[in-house]
């Protein structure tokens, strides 16, 4: 299998350690990790997995990304070095390529004067993340700009589709089941170039001040549940600080775990399952994860 692999995607790492590629550094070993450059090859892959039945995972910046600690079986597909374009297409519209990570595209728009995406700021993911997750803050989410989105569908067809078929949740998007996001067009509104920046610097400097930045996270664990907010419930019911193995819940921010070195996923998720009962039992409130939890236990 290994060999086959490699003739359809040069660059490809056999059992590589899935901590190395999660914010979090946890996650137990891929079997097969693939860089595709270019969209045909990531087409023949995608057959090939779906002819031999193996299943295919995409990561992204791994910022969202809980791996249990016997890893993924099947590929696991990176963008992050074939598919990194970013042009300006017209007044407003941006083309982005789902390698791009979050921070350089805010960035690189502030410069351009296109506004519309400074509430990205500050979320380590990449575009295809962003876009798979809704990414975003109570001041926008990345669905509300989005003009089209061009993926790969699991048997190596390529699809555009424009904004009016994609439904966009907190949270969450709705593609074809094992769609390869690779590309979308985004509608920003021209802004002076320091206006833009400013509300970035603002945003970037409240999450250094509120987030536990300086150690391994995978940003917020809970979804905020319809009324208030999963942190308050977290540290109202006695959970900030609290640790299960090398995972704790953050003193800074409840609804964040950290890894404080040698946590392994099983810590993570035994001190999710403790935060979830204990809110349940103290707030009366279901709390929903809003990180993936992917991988064999
Ligand atoms: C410090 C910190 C702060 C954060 N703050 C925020 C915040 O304010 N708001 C927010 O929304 N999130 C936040 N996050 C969470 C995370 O950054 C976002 O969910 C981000 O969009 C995930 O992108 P990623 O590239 O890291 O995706 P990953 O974590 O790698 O993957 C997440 C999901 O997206 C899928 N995916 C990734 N790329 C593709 C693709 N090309 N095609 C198809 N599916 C794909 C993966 O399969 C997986 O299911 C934060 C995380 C951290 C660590």
């Amino acid at each position: 299998m290994k060999d086959e692999i490699k003739k359809l995607c040069g660059e490809t790492l056999f059992d590589e350690p899935m901590s190395r590629y999660t914010t979090l550094r946890v996650g137990g070993a891929a079997d097969a990790l693939v860089y595709p450059r270019q969209v045909e090859e990531l087409s023949k892959l995608l057959l090939w997995t779906k002819s031999r039945k193996i299943p295919h995972f995409v990561l992204g910046a791994g910022s969202n990304l809980l791996v249990r600690d016997k890893g993924i079986r099947g590929i696991v597909v990176s963008l992050s070095r074939g598919f990194s374009a970013i042009r300006k297409e017209d007044e407003k519209t941006v083309y982005v390529e789902t390698g791009v990570g979050l921070p350089r595209l805010v960035d690189w728009t502030a410069q351009e004067g296109l506004s519309g995406i400074e509430a990205l700021a500050g979320i380590p993911g990449n575009v295809g993340g962003a876009l798979f997750m809704n990414a975003g803050t109570r001041k926008g989410e990345i669905g509300t700009v989005v003009q089209e989105v061009t993926f790969v569908e699991k048997d190596g067809k390529l699809v555009t589709w424009p904004k009016e078929k994609i439904r966009f949740e907190y949270r969450k998007s709705h593609f074809p089941q094992g769609a390869v996001l690779l590309s979308a067009r985004l509608s920003l509104n021209p802004a002076s170039p320091e206006s833009i920046r400013e509300k970035i610097q603002a945003d970037r400097e409240k999450r250094i001040e509120t987030q536990p930045l300086n150690v391994p996270n995978i940003g917020s664990v809970f979804k905020n549940p319809s009324k208030g907010h999963a942190g308050f419930y977290i540290e109202e019911s006695g959970l900030k600080n609290v640790r299960v193995g090398g995972a704790r819940v953050s003193p800074k921010h409840a609804n964040f775990i950290v890894n404080e070195g040698q946590a392994s996923a099983r810590d993570v998720l035994a001190l999710v399952g403790l935060i979830r009962d204990k809110v349940k039992e103290r707030h009366g409130v279901l709390l929903e994860p809003e990180i993936r939890i992917v991988g064999e236990e």
